[in-house]
């Protein structure tokens, strides 16, 4: 599942592949990824004679800007873009085409059929489902500790169950939460609104080092992260605790565990993080 800085990774991509393209038509394969409106041929009317201005994020939804329009796409487990030229064969899993006057295509390929995408008038998608109740963006300058700790200091639920919720703050998912938690030293099943003054401003910080971290490393790899086909995946950043049950905490030496909260699977270090 990609997270903030996966997405931000293809957001970044996007912008320099399809920024002034003008689409011809679009051509939809599978309509339920199509979530609005209901009607694909509307889909693909509306958006043909439009041309792509910019390619923004919100949490985890790409938002790609046309001249009064707004795609929202959500990659969810396995949604992938590439670009392709017209005539090269189609894909397994293409479900849909935007074709471009230059005679490019960006395809959306999807394995588990999942993905969605939702199109808007200019002006009303954050007013709207799927973006209308999100939370706050991290890596924004409005992500103040002070509207971090309103957002998550008086929670009782486990600290990671609420970091998780899209609801308070957006894009971080399973591998980043405890990534964060691990580097404020803060164990998962604490409750939120135990936390101490100090520890919330550590996590807040955490939280942002983290993303960007990412955000960077994505960022840097880029390039050999399109394919020949120019297809962009996810980027797997180095994990400091996210998926290293039974090996060695990166600070103590302490063997890391597994357990489950919020029936997610969750990585500590017994020692690092201690639940008081
Ligand atoms: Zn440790």
């Amino acid at each position: 599942m990609p997270e903030l800085p996966e997405v931000e990774t293809v957001r970044r991509t996007l912008n320099t592949l399809i920024v002034g393209k003008y689409i011809d038509r679009v051509t939809v394969h599978l309509p339920r990824i199509i979530q609005r409106p209901d009607d694909i041929e509307a889909f693909a009317m509306e958006l043909a004679g439009h041309t792509i201005q910019g390619v923004e994020r919100r949490g985890k939804f790409l938002r790609i800007m046309l001249d009064g329009l707004v795609l929202v796409s959500h990659l969810r487990m396995e949604g992938r873009y590439g670009m392709y030229q017209e005539g090269d064969p189609l894909e397994k899993h293409t479900h849909v085409v935007f074709h471009f006057s230059d005679g490019t295509e960006l395809r959306y390929k999807d394995v588990r059929q999942f993905g969605t995408m939702h199109l808007f008038k200019n002006g009303e998608d954050l007013a709207n489902k799927p973006l209308m109740k999100l939370g706050l963006e991290p890596l924004d300058e409005a992500f103040t500790l002070e509207s971090f700790v309103k957002v998550i200091g008086a929670r009782t639920t486990k600290i990671k169950i609420a970091l998780l919720n899209q609801e308070y703050v957006v894009g971080i998912g399973n591998i980043y939460v405890d990534e964060a938690l691990f580097r404020a030293g803060i164990h998962p099943e604490q409750p939120a609104n135990t936390l101490r003054e100090e520890q919330l401003a550590l996590l807040h910080q955490s939280i942002i080092d983290t993303l960007l971290e990412a955000v960077q490393a994505g960022g840097s790899s880029i390039k050999s992260y399109v394919n020949g086909q120019g297809e962009m995946g996810m980027f797997q950043h180095q994990l400091k605790i996210y998926g290293r049950k039974d090996e060695p905490c990166t600070e103590c030496g302490t063997m890391i565990v597994k357990s489950v909260v919020g029936g997610r699977g969750t990585h500590t270090c017994p020692k690092c993080q201690v639940l008081v």
